[in-house]
Formats: structure tokens, sequence, C-alpha cells
């Protein structure tokens, strides 16, 4: 079966790491496994906006691939950005294998509220599922209940659900990559 590897970036909650390892094979046809070592953000940091630059962080993460790994999903707790844009919840190589997730801007105390670590653990997921799904060549979708759609802010994350719709399911399985076959 394909296997989604997670590697933790820089100290993260093990408690958390563990709950997304158990959940994201329950939305894709795949199996998870945390990694045992940690990727340091740190070389990705740029002081002048005070945040990590996310391709650079998917550019180290591709030393770390091995030939019998299927997808490397990177979670981070670090404000991650690119260039162009203010944030990214996350970043990923189109068609693969490396993808980064930030729980930085997921969670409800970066906007002043209440922790909640149930919705947390439901927004991680559905950004790792939809940054997995451009790592099988998925597009955004024009669904705004699909975990493809494109968000721009936390509410539009909450507004998805945490699987493929109909047809970004079947545009993966035409390509065999998620029918759980051997690669
Ligand atoms: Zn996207
Ligand atoms: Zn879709």
């Amino acid at each position: 079966m394909n296997l989604v590897h997670l590697l933790p970036v820089g100290k993260l909650d093990g408690a958390l790491l563990r709950e997304l390892r158990d959940a994201i094979p329950r939305r894709l046809h795949v199996a998870c496994e945390v990694l045992p070592y940690e990727l340091d953000p740190t070389p990705s940091y740029h002081a002048e906006r005070q945040q990590y630059h996310s391709s650079e962080i998917l550019q180290r993460m591709q030393a770390l691939v091995r030939a019998h790994y299927w997808r490397l999903l990177a979670v981070a707790d670090v404000d991650l950005y690119i260039p162009i844009l203010k944030y990214v919840f996350g970043e990923a190589q189109m068609g693969g294998p490396c993808a980064v997730v930030s729980l930085h801007r997921l969670r409800q105390e970066f906007y002043g509220l209440d922790r909640d670590d149930a919705l947390l653990g439901q927004r991680v997921l559905k950004e790792s599922v939809h940054e997995l799904g451009h790592t099988l060549n998925l597009r955004h979708c024009q669904d705004y209940r699909c975990v493809m759609a494109s968000s721009h802010s936390v509410e539009w994350i909450d507004l998805r659900e945490s699987t493929l719709c109909d047809s970004c399911r079947s545009q993966v399985e035409s390509k065999a990559a998620l029918a759980g076959k051997r690669a």
C-alpha cells in the first residue's frame, strides 16, 4: 500500500501527529507513519518577513526522500510564506513527492480565540489531504465542499469536507494513484 511519511518540522505535539497519522488513512487509501527525526526550520527563516519560506522547506525535504517513500508530508508549527503571498497554509510539489502544511494559522489562538484542539485536528487533516491531493496532480476544485477547494482563510477551510469530491476522486483513481495497489 502507498505510504505517507509524516516529517515533523521542529518540535511538534506528538499527540497531534499521531492523530493525523491515524486520520489520513481514513480519507485516502494510504498507510501513514511518523518519521523518527525532524527537519530544522531555521535555515528557511527570513528575518525581513519574520516567516519561513515554504518552497525552501520543500527543497530541503528533497534530500530526505528515500526510494521506498511514496509521499513525504512535513508538518510545521511556524508561519509559512511564498514571496507572492502574505502567508500560505501549506505548499506541495505538483505530482510529488513532497508537501508541507503548517499549524500556525490553523490555531484558534492565532485569531485571538480560545484553543480548540478538535477543530485544529480537523483543519490540519483537511490541509494535509489538500496538499497530498496536489502531489497527485490535482488542481483546485470549484466545489467549495471538496477538500481541493482553494482557501484564503480558515473560514474557507472549515467549509470544506476532509474528502475528495467524486470528480477529484475519479481523476486520482483513473491514474490508479490511490487505488491502494502496489506502486
Ligand atoms: Zn491548494
Ligand atoms: Zn473536487
